[in-house]
């Protein structure tokens, strides 16, 4: 069977189709679009354009978007107080800030005082808590959207044997939970695993976010198996690849989604669902 290649770009635009009609549907019935505030520290250039991105993003669809730019030098203490204030604030429906920061600052320590009704990441203890026993929180983006995008393309989880590798908290664990929720039988691989190629071969689905070049090749791939690439890495040439090696596992995957345009569209999309939902929870929960 020839390898299918997912289209990443064409679901999230997809997606952003939807949501369009949706946020001008909260929009007309709440008088006003949901509002995402976006916190940026210091100048580093990627974090630059992932913030540009979100805020193209959220007028595609109609979101409101601002944005608050710090100086390197902002103390914890006075991120904290402006993390505080945007959870205070009634017109602000999602907070989100960008990673990484400044090492000065302990992202863990910042993370924890975001408002979980309005933490459009998910990366709230409260949130990952709520993913974590099965209750209804918010779910990070990239994981979000991988399994979207599994969803949309018509695979079914139920019974499947998933294989995650790398278990970060923002991608691997939380992957791990939702194909669980999924009732495929999952198992977490990482970076001190033995024998990985070996684990990655009992794989139905096969997601990767180890953050490392071609990591995955065509050996540790079971023929048919879906392969999931979230890996996003600059090389020395300035392009960019996956933590598979496209060329060689398209010869045996079922399924691939390829780097750029694979999961990397999907978090955005989920981005701007997470927010659109926070919105219209807290409206409701206001009674408005
Ligand atoms: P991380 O560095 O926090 O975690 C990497 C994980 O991979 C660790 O758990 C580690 O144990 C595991 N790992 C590292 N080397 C390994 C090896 N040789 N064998 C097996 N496991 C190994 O990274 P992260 O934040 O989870 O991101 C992972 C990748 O996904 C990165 O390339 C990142 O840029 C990308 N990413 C993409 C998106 C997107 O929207 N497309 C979003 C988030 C992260």
């Amino acid at each position: 069977m020839a390898c299918r290649i997912i289209d990443g770009k064409a679901i999230a635009a997809e997606i952003t189709q939807e949501l369009k009609g949706k946020v001008a549907e909260f929009t007309r019935r709440y008088g006003s679009p949901p509002l995402l505030s976006v916190v940026l520290v210091g100048d580093d250039p990627a974090s630059h354009v992932y913030v540009r991105r979100k805020e193209r993003a959220c007028g595609e669809v109609g979101i409101g978007f601002e944005r608050h730019h710090l100086p390197a030098g902002t103390s914890q203490a006075e991120l904290v107080e402006l993390v505080r204030r945007l959870g205070r604030r009634s017109d602000v429906d999602g907070i989100l800030v960008q990673l990484p920061l400044p090492d000065s600052i302990s992202e863990q320590a910042i993370l924890a005082e975001v408002d979980p009704a309005k933490d459009v990441d998910g990366f709230h203890p409260v949130n990952a808590g709520l993913l974590f026993t099965g209750g209804k929180g918010i779910v990070p983006g990239t994981p979000r959207g991988i399994l979207e995008l599994i969803r949309r393309t018509g695979i079914e989880l139920q019974g499947k044997e998933a294989v995650v590798v790398g278990r970060s908290n923002i991608v691997g664990k939380p992957t791990a939970m939702l194909l669980l929720q999924e009732n495929a039988t999952v198992t977490l691989a990482h970076s001190r695993t033995r024998d990985l190629a070996a684990v990655c071969r009992r794989a139905d689905v096969l997601v990767v976010a180890a953050g490392r070049p071609r990591l995955i090749t065509a050996e540790h791939v079971k023929p048919g198996a879906v392969v999931i690439d979230v890996g996003v890495n600059r090389m020395p040439d300035g392009s960019l690849a996956g933590d598979v090696d496209f060329e060689s596992v398209k010869e045996v995957a079922g399924y691939l989604t390829p780097v750029p345009g694979g999961v990397g569209p999907m978090t955005i999309a989920m981005l701007l669902s997470n927010t659109l939902e926070a919105a219209a929870a807290r409206r409701e929960a206001a009674g408005s």
